[in-house]
């Protein structure tokens, strides 16, 4: 079973002049566990609803998203809120918390979901910054950081409930290219280590090129092309 199945998803807005709008067009996709699978495409080619979709920020008009086995379309508030905590988000402006530290913002996701003890966050925390080599940085705050730093606590953030799948919405297109290429490797790095499928929209190439096993192209809300990357990356 694929970790996230998307079946014949569709997806419309109503524009100001009152006409629907096809976001999302019949698509229809399998994501497996463990996997690196990038989607890219064109500026409105429906990649931000996609990865919405596939967290429930948005439900669909039609089709279903199964994520875990569970068709997401079909669950009640409160069953979505658990099933939710399988799935860990980052952005491309990074979204972290200014007047928390680091430790308080990885923390942040765990003391929500509010199951956890003092001693398990703490080190769930350390656990999560290790993994994106910033435990150095435990107690600084996002201004003291660089870009590719903040990018890294976002990570280790969407990484503490230890969700299954990590979605990444342009997660380096506020970085330069040499900070951009070593986010990457932290996200190959992480994949091997922990086996967290890693979903990677973007619309640079090269960062589907260096990163993914998997890559899929939307073109104006549909699924237009899909190929697997040959050997992974670090034996190319
Ligand atoms: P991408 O991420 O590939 O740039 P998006 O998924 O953000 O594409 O958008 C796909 C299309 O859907 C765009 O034309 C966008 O304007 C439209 N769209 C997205 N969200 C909304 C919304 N909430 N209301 C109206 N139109 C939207
Ligand atoms: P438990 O929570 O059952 O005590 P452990 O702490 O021993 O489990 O970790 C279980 C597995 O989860 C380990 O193999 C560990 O490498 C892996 N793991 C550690 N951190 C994360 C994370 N942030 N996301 C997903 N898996 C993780």
């Amino acid at each position: 079973v694929p970790v996230i199945r998307l079946e014949s998803v569709q997806k419309s807005f109503t524009l100001p002049n009152g006409e629907r709008f096809d976001a999302v067009r019949a698509l229809s996709l399998d994501i497996h566990a463990g996997d690196i699978f990038g989607l890219i495409g064109k500026s409105g080619a429906g990649k931000s609803t996609l990865l919405r979709l596939i967290n429930l920020l948005e439900r669909p008009d039609a089709g279903r998203v199964v994520v875990g086995g569970r068709d997401l379309t079909t669950l009640s508030r409160a069953e979505l809120r658990g099933t939710r905590q399988s799935l860990g988000m980052i952005f491309q402006q990074f979204n972290l918390i200014q007047n928390a530290t680091v430790a308080d913002n990885v923390a942040f996701p765990l003391k929500i979901h509010g199951h956890h003890s003092r001693a398990e966050t703490k080190a769930r925390v350390r656990e999560c910054l290790e993994l994106v080599g910033l435990e150095s940085k435990i107690d600084s705050y996002p201004a003291q950081l660089s870009g590719g730093q903040k990018q890294r606590v976002a990570i280790a953030r969407a990484l503490a409930p230890r969700p299954q799948v990590l979605l990444c919405d342009e997660p380096t297109s506020a970085l330069d290219s040499e900070t951009t290429q070593e986010l990457l490797a932290t996200l190959r790095d992480i994949n091997q280590q922990i086996g967290v499928t890693i979903v990677i929209v973007t619309h640079e190439l090269p960062v589907v090129e260096l990163l993914c096993r998997q890559v899929a192209i939307l073109e104006q809300g549909e699924l237009v092309e899909q190929f697997a990357v040959d050997a992974p990356p670090a034996q190319r």
